[in-house]
């Protein structure tokens, strides 16, 4: 069996971390596999470290194992809320992996036993691996918010924090509220998927709500945090589009700990708070989330119980050898200081990227690369007005850096302290669809 070369698989690797389309080094395909990875869940992260394994080493087996046949992408999902968008944008399905040569198996992943590194499912298929991809983003906790279920969300109260028939249900809800309405949005606690999410969100509605007749509506973030992603930049741009603050149609009520949604009546659609209580007549409740259920029943959730720590070089996890574990379920970065890196997709799909190529390496028996952790988050607020953030970390002393001076975000005034000129935010909300297309094709085509 041919090795993958050490000089090819550096270009390789460093063309990963970067561009969306990878030259590969040949590999040998024929004979017995190399090793066998299973990867379960196949959103971002998942599809994406199947097609990167393939694409980077076609010696090894590769087993997709995800229960949905069509994925539907959360990133701009807020933008079908408002009616901007066609979910069918955001659906994908799994032909463009199986023609990399992963084989897709539709299922759900219902245990692991890591002795004989085996995976189950639920229609009684088993599957052994050498290396396991986990990559399940988050299971919600109904109980986090007294009153609230899984049931509610799925018929009357939806979060729509995973997208698909709850952005739609939240979509009719928003057409059928009276102009002078009130629409809800209550914020967990951080960690949470999508940090600028719910405030894009609120956008988002009150952009239908100014073009729609519904100019004396009001939108109101409860908010269990104290400040939030991109803030100066949300309340810039809500105060020129749509009015904020307890005059405008959008307020922002920061909360901390006792000021979280503890509670929902859904029959009055009443929230109640720490400091008050707060009828809507849509109300969407986001409820507290941690990492997807077939990592934290495996014991993984070692930080707060809730999310997965890795090893920074590698994303192999920091409890179980051979199982790594990407994306949302993950947490790290500068915990201390902040929720550590954001649970984005481009986040998701970078630490792909890097669990393949320790991956590779040690299949290859070559010295782990060095890994690059890279973020892109954009936010659009209005058809014309978007803006981003860039997060870049690199690995020392086994500690994710937080990497100043590559990273960035929109500015909220010219260097001059002019303000920006509105082609920019055109420009950014056009970049964020390009944006949108490229992560889609760069994780399932
Ligand atoms: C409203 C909203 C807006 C967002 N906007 C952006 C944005 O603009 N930019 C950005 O970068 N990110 C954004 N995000 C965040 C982004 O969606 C997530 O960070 C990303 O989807 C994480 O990828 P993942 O692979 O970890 O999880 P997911 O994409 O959730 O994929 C997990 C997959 O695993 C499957 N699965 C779980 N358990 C099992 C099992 N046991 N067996 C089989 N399959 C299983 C699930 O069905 C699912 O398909 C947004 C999120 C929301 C909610």
């Amino acid at each position: 069996m041919s090795q993958i070369n050490r000089r090819a698989f550096i270009k390789a690797i460093a063309a990963a971390s970067t561009a969306s389309v990878l030259t590969i080094p040949s590999a040998h395909a024929a004979g017995k596999p190399k090793g066998k990875v299973v990867v379960v869940g196949g959103g971002y992260g998942g599809a994406t470290a199947a097609k990167y394994l393939r694409m980077m080493d076609a010696g090894i087996d590769v087993t997709l194992i995800e229960r949905n046949t069509t994925y539907t992408s959360c990133p701009l999902s807020n933008e079908v809320i408002s009616g901007e968008r066609d979910i069918k944008t955001l659906e994908v399905g799994y032909n463009g992996l199986k023609k990399h040569g992963v084989n897709v198996v539709t299922d759900e992943v219902t245990s692991v036993d890591t002795a004989k590194k085996m995976v189950k499912t639920k229609g009684g298929k088993s599957f052994g691996y050498d290396a396991l991809i986990l990559s399940p983003g988050v299971e919600f906790n109904y109980g986090g918010v007294e009153g609230y279920s899984e049931a509610l969300a799925e018929t009357t109260l939806p979060h729509a924090w995973k997208a698909g028939a709850q952005t739609l249900m939240l979509k009719k809800q928003l057409e059928a509220m009276p102009d002078g309405g009130k629409f809800i949005i209550s914020v967990p606690p951080g960690p949470f998927r999508c940090p600028p999410g719910p405030y894009e969100r609120a956008a988002q509605v009150a952009y239908y709500c100014k073009t729609h007749g519904k100019a004396k509506a009001k939108i109101l973030i409860l908010d269990a945090n104290d400040s939030f992603s991109k803030k100066g930049l949300f309340e810039q741009a809500w105060k020129a589009l749509y009015g904020y603050g307890s005059d405008g149609m959008i307020e922002w009520v920061p909360g901390a700990s006792d000021g979280k949604v503890l509670k929902v009546d859904a029959a009055s659609k009443t929230c109640f708070t720490g400091f008050g209580e707060y009828k809507g007549d849509v109300v969407n409740i986001i409820p507290p989330h941690h990492a997807g259920k077939v990592a934290k029943d495996l014991g993984l959730a070692t930080f707060k119980d809730k999310w997965c720590e890795a090893q920074p070089e590698t994303m192999e996890s920091k409890s179980q050898k051979d199982i790594y574990v990407i994306g949302d379920s993950c947490v790290g970065g500068e915990l201390a200081t902040n929720n550590g890196f954001p649970k984005s997709a481009h986040m998701a799909m970078t630490q792909a990227k890097v669990a393949v190529g320790a991956i590779v390496a040690k299949m290859n028996g070559l010295p782990n690369p060095v890994p690059y952790y890279v973020n892109t988050c954009y936010s659009v607020v209005a058809p014309d007005y978007g803006f981003s953030v860039v997060h870049v970390y690199r690995v020392e002393n086994n500690a994710w850096v937080y990497v100043k001076e590559a990273s960035g975000i929109s500015p909220i005034t010219m260097p001059d302290k002019s303000p920006v000129p509105k082609l920019y935010r055109k420009l950014e909300a056009e970049y964020a669809d390009g944006w949108l297309r490229n992560v889609l094709a760069d994780a399932f085509s």
